[in-house]
């Protein structure tokens, strides 16, 4: 890419504010749509770098849009080149940054910056916060308010202990269903009651046969949220929540069809009444972008970081928003590793691991990959026109 140099040397020359954002983002964790403190942040510091920014945007108070130029050329009559980088930020209840959005957040805020120092007159360069990436999707939100529209690619990257530059991901329904029945003294009169408890049970027994019936790659998986309180009271209510995943939207709406029919079933054979509500958005599955990822792998070669051999598209994959935006738009999202193999997400273990200064060390270094495969894109309108081409045809 011609302008790398320039690009790592604009990055080079954030990095020390870069690794303070990072800090101050794992020093003070928000959860899902309460992130106000890491928007004001992240905005204060790109209109440092020359960006304008919206907050709150797209009816989401802890979402921004912060652009670059922040003015003119906005409305040309040819329209230019737009990249943009997806800035996360939301932590996780009681873990704190166990997700490790500090470090996706502050790479996203430094490409974005460095790009925009060396763009000039090849396009715009857009940074988006985009809040509530665990629960609440806020990514299906934004892209639902037209958010992604004009713009060329969305670029990020995810921290986690292994290097995998494509990873699927499933999408996804949230369930939430309660059962109604009838209380009594569970000695002397069962025979009154109609046992709420037997709703949930008997639905996490159906759901367990259906399991064998279905492909392999669906995960259903659920939590009983109430049960009754004594035992000698037959439960008059009973709550359970759920989430069922799939590798694509048409089979996922199958499944969830027949997991509403053990929902249903069980509130026949226990003589209860059942309510089924579907929670949050639906998660779209990931559609990779391969000349999108093809230049990032090179990028990142150049910066040190090679990907761990037998990587498998399809293993341990789980839900993230950015499977909508994928949807959209060519859509850049690998994972790289901050810490050894064994560190598993979503632990204790994980979020110290996010701000450890071999974390920061690599989120520079992704940095100035993100920076120049975004250079790439706005200055190669062959490698836009692959892009889009892959995108047109689906990926599969
Ligand atoms: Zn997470
Ligand atoms: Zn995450």
């Amino acid at each position: 890419v011609a302008g790398r140099e320039e690009v790592w040397a604009a990055v080079d020359e954030l990095a020390s504010g870069l690794v303070e954002l990072g800090r101050k983002l794992h020093a003070r964790p928000e959860v899902a749509f309460r992130e106000f403190f890491a928007t004001e942040l992240l905005s204060g510091f790109l209109r440092e770098a020359g960006f304008r920014t919206i907050s709150p945007w797209c009816g989401l108070e802890t979402a921004f849009c912060a652009f670059w130029p922040s003015e003119g050329k906005q409305q040309a009559e040819k329209p230019a080149p737009a990249v943009a980088y997806l800035a996360e930020y939301d932590a996780l209840p009681d873990l704190g940054h166990a997700c490790g959005h500090n470090l996706i957040a502050a790479a996203s805020v430094g490409a974005g910056a460095a790009l925009a120092a060396v763009a000039g007159d090849k396009g715009r360069v857009l940074v988006l916060g985009t809040p509530a990436e665990e629960g609440g999707g806020g990514k299906v939100r934004l892209a639902e308010a037209g958010a992604f529209a004009g713009l060329d690619a969305a670029l990020m990257f995810h921290p986690s202990c292994r290097t995998q530059l494509v990873r699927r991901s499933l999408a996804m329904v949230a369930l939430e269903v309660s059962y109604h029945g009838r209380a009594a003294h569970a000695a002397a009169a069962p025979h009154l009651g109609r046992n709420a408890l037997d709703g949930v049970v008997l639905a996490f027994s159906g759901i367990g046969a259906l399991r064998q019936q279905l492909r392999d790659e669906v995960r259903i998986h659920g939590v009983i949220t109430a049960g009754g309180k004594a035992p000698n009271v037959i439960p008059d209510f009973a709550a359970a929540s759920f989430m069922v995943r799939a590798l694509d939207e048409a089979y996922l709406a199958e499944v969830v069809r027949r997991v509403e029919g053990c929902l249903r079933g069980a509130a026949e054979a226990s003589g209860t009444e059942v309510h089924i509500q579907r929670i949050g958005p639906a998660y779209a599955p990931f559609r990779p972008n391969y000349p999108l990822v093809e230049v990032f792998r090179r990028e990142l070669a150049l910066v040190g970081v090679e990907e761990a051999a037998g990587a498998d598209e399809y293993e341990g994959m789980a839900s993230t928003d950015v499977g909508n935006v994928s949807q959209l738009l060519p859509t850049l999202h690998p994972e790289v590793a901050i810490c050894r193999e064994d560190v598993p997400g979503h632990s204790p273990e994980f979020a110290a691991a996010a701000n450890t200064a071999e974390a920061y060390e690599v989120m520079l270094r992704v940095c100035k990959a993100l920076a120049s495969t975004g250079l790439a894109v706005l200055s190669d309108g062959k490698l836009r026109k692959r892009m889009w081409k892959e995108f047109r045809r689906g990926s599969e």
